[in-house]
């Protein structure tokens, strides 16, 4: 018999009773990263679940402050909560330091970027129903960061594929698919053009699939999929990707459920898991008080589950639900005029009011 559906996948230690704390870095980051994660941390400690925060900078927050994006003491908080819920950070384009996500993902071997993409009723989509699963590998090809100057004028950039990653990122893929009863698993890639790299990512993923004969599994090449996904989301399910064809790919996919402002993140490692939505620091509304809270708050009832809080994340998720189908509280970006923190507070209020009407519900007459 095939399993019930789960929404999310990994527990970090199995289930923990509502009473227990946890220790979680909190990384509010740089633009909305403090707005949005202020808003999620009110959810999420509405929803029951204690958690001991240790808030740490990092990215340009952290270098006006500490000289360095990247303290020391952000790096022992992670060593030892080694689950953090962290805001974007800003990496300036063509000049200044490394990605302080890239190296935090390599630092912590957090290999697999999971990417959930749904649609929500009551925000205006040219398609309903979008319920796509982006599972990204996160510790190499171009983002390995290798680029040097050949001679001025030339440049040369060097994409890192190895068997190691690719098989366990597709594994991550079928198994995330297995356990949440998903029907297929897309690999896309350019193997086409790169023979070598994308093509070693492929003999990888087929190598896995051989394993899960349960699961269909097929091919795409990248171009050709990103036309079939914006005319047909539901021909794909999840969707397995190296590092750059992910990143991308997945803001294409939030584009089909609202935005950068509706979609969550995860990024998994076998030992702690950093939690941060897909969108960047957006500085044309940084400070505005308008960015929408959703993504950081889907991101929080990620990290809550990975807790073991499997009924308050259903809890989170319902009442964002609540509140975007009502049309009446939502950020700029969806049409409304609310700002981040009434569209937070509208959620905590869905939360009670649920949690009140089944306690009604439940009392004899
Ligand atoms: P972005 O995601 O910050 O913004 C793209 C567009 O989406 C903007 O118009 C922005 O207003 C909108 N948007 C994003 N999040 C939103 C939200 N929550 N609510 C409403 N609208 C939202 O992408 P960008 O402008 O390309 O990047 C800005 C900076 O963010 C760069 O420094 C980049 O490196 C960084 N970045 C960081 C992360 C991360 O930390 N994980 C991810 C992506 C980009």
């Amino acid at each position: 018999m095939r399993r019930k559906p789960k929404h999310e996948i990994l527990f970090l230690n199995g289930k923990r009773n509502g009473d227990e704390s946890v220790a979680v870095t909190l990384i509010p980051g740089d633009g909305v990263g403090p707005e949005v994660i202020g808003a999620a941390v009110k959810v999420i400690e509405a929803s029951g679940v204690r958690i001991e925060w240790d808030r740490q900078e990092a990215g340009a927050a952290a270098l006006k402050r500490y000289g360095t994006p990247v303290p020391d003491a952000l790096i022992s908080s992670l060593r030892r909560t080694r689950i953090a819920l962290k805001g974007p950070l800003e990496t300036r384009v063509g000049e200044g330091y490394r990605s302080i996500n890239v190296y935090l993902r390599k630092t912590f071997d957090l290999f697999a970027n999971l990417r959930p993409t749904r649609s929500f009723p009551g925000v205006s989509t040219r398609f309903a129903n979008v319920d796509l699963i982006v599972v990204r590998e996160n510790t190499e090809d171009l983002y390995a960061g290798i680029e040097h100057q050949v001679t001025p004028g030339v440049v040369e950039s060097v994409k890192i594929i190895t068997a190691r990653a690719s098989t366990r990122i597709a594994r991550f893929a079928f198994e995330f698919a297995r356990r949440n009863d998903r029907k297929s698993v897309t690999a896309i890639h350019k193997a086409n053009i790169m023979k070598l790299s994308d093509g070693l990512f492929l003999k990888c993923a087929r190598r896995v699939a051989a394993d899960y004969k349960d699961i269909k599994y097929s091919e795409q090449i990248v171009d050709a999929a990103c036309m079939r996904l914006v005319i047909d989301p539901s021909s794909f399910d999840v969707l397995l990707l190296e590092n750059l064809y992910g990143d991308i790919v997945s803001d294409l996919c939030a584009g089909l459920v609202g935005g950068l402002g509706m979609v969550p993140g995860a990024n998994y490692g076998d030992r702690g898991a950093i939690f941060e939505a897909v969108h960047g620091t957006a500085p044309d509304i940084a400070g505005k008080g308008v960015a929408n809270p959703v993504a950081a708050i889907l991101s929080g009832a990620m990290l809550v589950e990975y807790l073991g809080h499997q009924e308050a994340a259903l809890r989170i998720r319902a009442a964002v639900a609540t509140v975007l189908r009502g049309r009446r509280v939502r950020t700029p970006d969806l049409g409304g005029k609310s700002s981040t923190d009434e569209v937070a507070a509208a959620i905590v209020r869905a939360m009670k009011h649920a949690a009140s009407s089944s306690a009604h519900l439940a009392k004899p007459e």
